[in-house]
């Protein structure tokens, strides 16, 4: 569904001089429809980088990313919406339009996409149905728990039907029992609509919760991905050994 072939990002100095930052270092990895695919890695690791050029906020250096077997880079902005209806994104800081209600944030990605009028108030009352927040459709995010505005986050993200989920930190602001709460509705996602999901972290214990495959990154560089169970039960590179004893 999306493979990365030796992908290089290197951001340019800054204006007031430095040095060039390779934040993805020829990284190659295939992430297969209906995989929870885990990314994990120290802070500077380049897991934001890395789903910011999945979802073409960032173009590559070199090496290509295919989404359905369709190379992104260079895409036409029409043929990049349309890749962004079918990838949708949640966030650390929820992200959501503060000034709209629980129930227009929802609609909101609807509304984008010119859905018909009389489309969207099924769809939104069934997306607020599923991560159980019908009864908060004309609150406004500040009324909001962490873990609700997660679910409007969540909601607002399926809107448009999307293929894949990419989730950037997505409970790093929760507790610990907000957080499995949040992590049961991300797997209810995956089983009951065949999302395919990828979920950025530095928790050791979303992974565990969660994931089927994982990548370990380390500065950069892919230093260690397969089936969650292997990686974590014999952890090959020393990168991922030293992740894994700190983390648990
Ligand atoms: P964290 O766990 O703290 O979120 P991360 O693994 O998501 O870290 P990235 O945000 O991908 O890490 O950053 C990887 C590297 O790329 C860092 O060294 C960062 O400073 C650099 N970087 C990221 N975005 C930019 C940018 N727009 N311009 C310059 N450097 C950047
Ligand atoms: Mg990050």
């Amino acid at each position: 569904l999306v493979s990365l072939r030796d992908v290089t990002k290197t951001f340019p100095p800054s204006q007031r001089g430095g040095t060039p930052v390779t934040a993805i270092d020829r990284v190659s990895l295939d992430i297969e429809a209906g995989d929870v695919y885990g990314i994990i890695g120290y802070s500077g690791a380049g897991k934001s980088t890395l789903v910011r050029l999945i979802n073409a906020l960032e173009s590559v250096s070199s090496g290509s990313i295919l989404v359905d077997g369709v190379e992104i880079n260079g895409l036409r902005e029409s043929e990049l919406r349309r890749l962004r209806l079918g990838i949708g994104m949640i966030f650390q800081q929820f992200n959501l339009f503060n000034s709209k209600t629980v129930w227009n944030n929802v609609a909101y990605p609807l509304r984008v996409a010119r859905t018909p009028k009389h489309e969207i108030g099924p769809r939104v009352d069934e997306l607020l149905s599923f991560v159980g927040l019908s009864d908060k459709a004309k609150n406004y995010p500040e009324q909001l728990s962490g873990g609700q505005k997660q679910r409007v986050g969540i909601a607002r993200a399926l809107a448009t039907s999307p293929r894949i989920l990419l989730a950037d930190e997505s409970t790093s602001a929760l507790d610990p029992e907000t957080t499995q709460e949040v992590l049961a509705l991300l797997k209810r996602v995956n089983e009951e609509f065949g999302v395919t999901i990828i979920v950025i972290t530095h928790e050791m214990d979303v992974i565990q919760t969660l994931a089927t495959k994982v990548a370990v990154m380390d500065a950069g560089r892919v230093v260690e991905h397969g089936d969650v169970f292997d990686v974590f039960s014999r952890p090959r590179e020393l990168s991922s050994q030293r992740f894994v004893s700190t983390v648990v």
